[in-house]
């Protein structure tokens, strides 16, 4: 039976983040929010899969939730030789638990291999490496080096998956002999910490951001006003905790202390709309003025990309944006409406039918417009730079590009509902509120672009009739993408007076 004060390395490190996440998640785990977008934990497992094979044949320590099952079946792969051992486990008598993603031998010890689906190592890695080096010399494995394995973002395929090129080998033996006695440290101040009955007082602070977003922190800021610093739109995480640990705390304090503070008119603007029910605000000189920049038909585009953390075709780097669909709403100056969309095969490499299909619905020198363009520019300079014989007609699009995201950004259209952003998941709903047409809560299993990427990049492991079904659904979101465009710029014209 385990006990609260039992701790695997994920429990250490949440610790290490803050204690009060171990006592939440015994005592209160229905205050857990639910954060960690699938895609994440998919592409770990895939990364770890492969990176047992980086030093060749491994045994694997099968999962059971008896942990002594587990320390059992690694006692026996080291007795009877292997050289690698994954998932190599081991438990300490007072109940500290590690798995070593892959345990190498190494002369008369061992070395430990930590696995991350990441580019880089972050501090927590550290903690992370640390607590199994503190578990292993426990248990009197003799441990040698301790390594970070993780994604080298320089490789780039080219044929078969070079293991070496695209996995990093980090040495940070010293660094995690050196944080030993923190380690022994931490593991009391935890265990004291969640062993007590009552809820242990602790405030929120950057903690809570970092090294991840806790899943706690709408319970324990749930004192916070309504309308609090943290909601100030682009606010860093270290100022809005510091402003708050100094009394600021609601839109009425930021104010009080506007002159301290050194406000912007953009958040003083938002505070100001918030607390006083401002209408909205509309310079329609300036919108004006950017609509005579707009020639017609108008050729509203938006792409869907997604990243693979193990490149699956050639000339990908890991993580790198591959656009794999796009919507495009064509529109005529009397409002008429046309359109075309492009959604690539599941399993294929979709850049080059993506580029072709693109460079035939969209004209030379005609006017495209994207909100927030530089995302889209961005993906037609990587397609020019792939296919230098789409290049020119790529880079007429992309040179061809106006901005829907700029009357927003420059505050000539303001609604107290877009809460000081310009990010069209606020400016939509603000323009057009309780919308049903235009709701994207009502779209069927893909309803932003995150869950897009996740649902393309699954897609060839689903069934022929499931594919019909995400192909739908890929297809909706994105064309309501391009459509609340339409709507948005209708609504400029509006505003305009046109
Ligand atoms: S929200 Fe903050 S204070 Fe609460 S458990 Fe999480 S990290 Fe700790």
């Amino acid at each position: 039976m385990a006990k609260i004060t039992d701790l695997s390395k994920s429990r250490y490190c949440k610790g290490v983040q803050c204690p009060k996440i171990l006592w939440l998640e015994h005592y209160k785990p229905e205050e857990k929010a639910d954060i960690l977008p699938e895609s994440v934990l998919e592409n770990g497992n895939r990364v770890g899969d492969l990176a047992r094979r980086y030093f060749g044949d491994y045994s694997l320590v099968e999962f059971s939730f008896d942990k002594n099952v587990m320390t059992a079946q690694t006692a026996l792969f080291i007795a009877s030789g292997s050289e690698n051992v994954a998932e190599a486990s081991f438990l300490t008598e007072d109940g500290l638990y590690c798995a070593v993603d892959i345990l190498r031998k190494n002369e008369d010890g061992w070395d430990i291999v930590e696995v991350k689906s990441s580019t880089e190592v972050s501090d927590i890695y550290i903690e992370d490496m640390a607590f199994q080096y503190y578990v292993l010399t426990k248990c009197g494995v003799n441990v040698k080096r301790v390594y970070n394995m993780h994604i080298n973002n320089k490789y780039v395929r080219r044929g078969e998956l070079d293991l070496k090129g695209l996995f990093r080998l980090e040495d940070y033996t010293v660094k995690v002999i050196e944080k030993q006695s923190a380690v022994a440290e931490n593991i009391e101040s935890i265990r004291s910490y969640i062993s007590v009955d009552d809820e242990p007082a602790r405030d929120i602070d950057v903690y809570c951001e970092k090294p991840y977003e806790c899943a706690f922190k709408g319970y324990c800021g749930r004192h916070l006003p309504e309308h609090s610093i943290f909601d100030l739109a682009g606010i860093q995480a270290r100022t809005a905790y510091k402003r708050y640990h100094s009394g600021i705390i609601s839109f009425e304090d930021v104010l009080a202390n506007a002159k301290e503070l050194k406000l912007s008119d953009k958040h003083r603007r938002q505070i100001e709309f918030t607390l006083n029910d401002l209408p909205d605000e509309v310079n329609a000189e300036k919108i004006k003025a950017f609509l005579d920049t707009l020639t017609y038909p108008v050729y509203h585009l938006d792409f869907e990309t997604y990243q693979q953390a193990i490149p699956e075709f050639d000339g990908v780097s890991p993580y790198q944006q591959i656009p794999f669909q796009y919507s495009l709403h064509i529109e005529q100056e009397d409002g008429s409406l046309e359109h075309r969309e492009f959604l690539a095969k599941e399993g294929t490499d979709p850049r080059r039918a993506l580029a072709e299909q693109l460079v035939e619905d969209i004209p030379v020198r005609v006017c495209s417009l994207a909100f927030n363009m530089s995302f889209e520019k961005t993906v037609i300079k990587n397609l020019a730079e792939l296919f230098p014989d789409l290049s020119e007609r790529l880079l007429d699009i992309r040179e061809n590009m106006h901005d829907l995201m700029i009357p927003f950004k420059d505050h000539d259209y303001y609604s107290k509902a877009m809460m000081g952003s310009y990010s069209i998941k606020y400016v939509l709903p603000a323009l057009y509120p309780d919308d049903p047409e235009l709701d994207y809560h009502n779209l069927d299993g893909v309803h932003n672009g995150s869950e897009a990427s996740d649902a393309f990049a699954a897609m060839a492991q689903h069934s022929p009739e499931e594919i019909a079904v995400i192909r739908q659904n890929l297809l909706k979101y994105c064309g309501l993408d391009t459509y609340a465009m339409v709507k948005v710029l209708r609504k400029l014209k509006e505003a305009a007076g046109e």
